[in-house]
């Protein structure tokens, strides 16, 4: 029988498309540390009929009738979430990561308000107030940065810039930065100056659930997540929060921002806390930062300088362009021909451009997903090495793109199946 049999008979553009990218997913090293493989019991349940509903509301307060399963999806989440960060109240409707965060901060702030976040060229998000983002237009923001030494957080420094600004906000948690993040300090400092601590978990929540990394839960005041990233769910996100934010939280989402809850996506967000309370995924969480130390340890062998010297988590920021004379988005097109994909990222206090900076950014969930350990991130980073030694000469990448195809054939991809494939 055909694949995708039903998208084969009426958009076959489109089914031979999605085909392609499965094939893509498979054959090549995924590096990006934002991304990872759904399971199949996540794609089963985000693909599901629950896509036919509107929930407008919260659980046993709808809208709408007919909220007889979708009620006990919701709650179940709900549940799943809150015991496993240990908070008070979850809400798991928001539509992504971005949304997540502005219903926080309509929650629990005024416009003009201010916050500091880390700033976007040095790993904060573009919701940590970006100036051409919501967060940088509607609040007032006031960055920090990161210490040019160490080239990591300096709470000392941070809590200095605190007591200056006087926000009502501070975020921490990040895009790009590859150490441990100390809440505690963050706490502290949020206290000191009467600002609320905010966490955005989004890149670190599988390593923290799986015990990896420590939670920044039940004492930041509120927090977000995605749950498509090292979490390994669906495409969506959540919040949580202590209970004195429970009702703005809720509010600010529906009505404030959102309508209808992605029910499919609710019940893919309830299958991943599931999975999430497995011994398999803390084995996972642990192997994920074996797998980047030893990639670290491997790039740094080959002459690239690593932002911080190495990482403690799923990240791994390096210099291209001192290193190698190679800039961040050459390195990165050299990579994916070569099928290795990464993504080109400032480095902190960067002299490039955003479009072509001058380094990349890598991350172990993908390659961990699909059960690679130590010795495949130093063959990883040999051939990384070699195709950014070698990034204009296109016998070599295609050379390398063969060998890495031959190479991700005898890891399995959770959620793809190529015997899918066969015709
Ligand atoms: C990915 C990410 C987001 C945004 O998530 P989207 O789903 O892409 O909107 C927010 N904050 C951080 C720290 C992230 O890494």
């Amino acid at each position: 029988m055909t694949y995708l049999p039903a998208l084969e008979k009426t958009d076959p553009q489109i089914r031979d498309l999605i085909l392609a990218e499965e094939k893509r997913q498979w054959n090549v090293i995924r590096l990006i540390p934002s991304e990872n493989y759904a399971s199949k019991a996540v794609l089963e349940a985000s693909g599901s009929v629950l896509t036919n509903i509107y929930s407008e509301g919260y659980p046993g307060k709808r809208y709408y009738e007919g909220q007889q399963y979708t009620d006990q999806i919701e709650t179940l989440a709900i549940e799943r979430v809150k015991k496993a960060f240990g908070v008070d109240h979850a809400n798991v409707q928001p539509y992504s990561g971005s949304p997540a965060n502005m219903a926080v901060y309509t929650a629990v702030l005024q416009p003009g308000d201010t916050i500091m976040g880390l700033a976007l060229a040095q790993g904060g998000h573009l919701t940590h107030g970006w100036k051409v983002n919501f967060s940088g237009r509607q609040y007032h923001s006031a960055p920090y940065e990161l210490d040019p030494k160490t080239e990591r957080l300096n709470y000392d420094q941070i809590w200095k810039q605190a007591k200056e600004v006087k926000p009502k906000l501070i975020v921490a948690g990040y895009t790009a930065y590859p150490r441990i993040i100390e809440w505690n300090r963050f706490r502290e400092i949020c206290d000191d100056v009467g600002a609320l601590f905010h966490a955005d978990i989004s890149h670190i929540t599988g390593l923290i659930l799986g015990g990896v990394h420590p939670s920044p839960f039940p004492m930041a005041d509120t927090g977000i997540t995605t749950s498509h990233k090292s979490l390994r769910g669906p495409r969506g996100a959540m919040m949580m929060c202590k209970a004195a934010h429970a009702a703005a939280i809720d509010k600010a989402i529906m009505p404030g921002l959102q309508g209808g809850p992605h029910n499919n996506t609710t019940a893919a967000i309830a299958v991943a806390f599931k999975e999430a309370e497995s011994p398999a995924f803390k084995a996972y969480a642990a192997q994920i930062v074996k797998n980047a130390k030893a990639l670290a340890e491997r790039l740094n062998k080959h002459g690239f300088r690593l932002i911080t010297g190495g990482t403690d988590n799923h990240l791994i920021l390096f210099e291209t362009f001192k290193s190698k004379g190679i800039l961040g988005r050459d390195a990165s097109r050299a990579l994916d021909r070569a099928g290795i994909v990464a993504n080109c990222n400032l480095v902190p206090f960067d002299t490039q451009t955003p479009m072509n900076p001058s380094g990349v950014r890598i991350g172990t969930p993908s390659v961990t997903s699909r059960g690679m350990k130590e010795p495949e991130m130093a063959k990883i980073g040999d051939w990384m090495n070699e195709v950014l030694t070698h990034a204009t000469d296109e016998a070599v990448l295609a050379r390398i793109a063969g060998e890495v195809k031959e190479f991700c054939s005898s890891f399995v991809c959770p959620g793809i199946d190529p015997l899918n494939w066969k015709e």
